[in-house]
């Protein structure tokens, strides 16, 4: 049934929820009005987030060795990908990462660890190596169940916010892993806000679900209203179960009404292009902006930081600003 663009921007305006009809409206608007809908949606982000984009680096910290069987990663127990595995990084790779962040003014500097459990001694020695860091730029984290008395450890070592996807909607979410449950990572999120995190939560479209899929994912997003919301569209990595992942679902029509619906669902909030947006939004970028207000760097982190100054360009061009805060 077609839906009323002007009543999503009103619910959204009001903070409300979409219906799922209006949400699965979204995904049947015929390529014609897609022009037409994002005008809408970009009233929503310009009143919240006006014409601003943040940027953010990653560094990966920890990398493969995961006992976990998220079936898109490359890291996990039942990937052969051909990809560097090691422990916790010397200090002066955060430091000299955390260094570019600071200089290039990026938003936040994401750091990522493989695994879904830790020892207490790798988090004291990744609390080491934060303090040291006396970073300018906040400092987010992605790591997977921490326990409580850890993620205290984190807060007071200086982490201000943890990413913890919930990846996709509960009824898929078996499909995807089944080493650990959809409702573990609820019960995690939830541990992380009562510590005083704040909370990134999305996660990735591409890997077979439906649009109800994506649908129930970003309703229970709403639900959690985390800071952040990333949206990544897989890439499919050679040696993992999704290698051959028909991805030819992710045109850039699709990409965009999913951005669009988060950003609908998500109006006050800062909602990410992450993984796959070079791949799939290609020079729709302009567009995807009317939704989104927040990009990793391009490409992968050089000594030198090119790929901020390449993402910053992106943005101007297509008639934005990044906003370094
Ligand atoms: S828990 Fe994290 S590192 Fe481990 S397989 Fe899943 S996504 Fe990869």
């Amino acid at each position: 049934m077609p839906v009323n663009f002007a009543i999503l921007r009103d619910k959204a305006f009001a903070d409300e929820p979409l219906s799922r009809a209006e949400c699965q409206g979204i995904f049947q608007c015929p390529p014609e009005q897609l022009e037409e809908l994002s005008q809408y949606v970009y009233e929503v982000r310009r009143r919240y987030k006006g014409n601003g984009v943040s940027v953010q680096i990653l560094t990966n910290a920890k990398s493969g060795n995961c006992d976990q069987n998220c079936a898109y990663c490359a890291q996990s127990a039942v990937s052969s990908a051909k990809i560097d595995k090691y422990p916790l990084v010397p200090f002066e790779i955060l430091g000299n990462n955390a260094s570019i962040a600071s200089e290039k003014k990026v938003n936040r500097h994401c750091i990522g660890l493989s695994g879904m459990r830790f020892r207490d001694d790798p988090i004291d020695a990744f609390c080491d190596h934060i303090r040291r860091l006396d970073s300018k730029t906040p400092i987010c984290c992605s790591i997977g169940f921490v326990t409580r008395s850890q993620a205290v450890k984190l807060k007071e070592a200086g982490i201000t916010r943890i990413n913890h996807n919930l990846n996709t909607g509960r009824n898929f979410y078996p499909k995807i892993c089944t080493t650990h449950t959809y409702d573990e990572r609820l019960a995690n999120i939830e541990m992380l806000r009562s510590v005083g995190f704040e909370i990134c939560c999305g996660g990735i479209v591409g890997m077979g679900e439906s649009d109800d899929d994506v649908i129930d994912m970003l309703l229970d997003v709403r639900r959690i209203a985390p800071e952040c919301v990333p949206i990544n569209f897989l890439i499919p990595i050679s040696g993992t179960p999704l290698e051959a992942s028909d991805t030819q679902k992710l045109t850039p029509e699709y990409c965009l009404k999913v951005l669009m619906l988060a950003r609908l669902l998500n109006p006050k909030t800062d909602v990410r292009c992450a993984a796959g947006r070079e791949l799939y939004l290609r020079d729709h970028h302009a567009l995807m902006f009317r939704a989104v207000n927040s990009i990793f760097a391009a490409g992968y982190l050089t000594t030198s930081g090119d790929g901020i100054g390449e993402t910053i360009q992106i943005i101007e061009e297509c008639g934005f600003k990044h906003d370094p805060k």
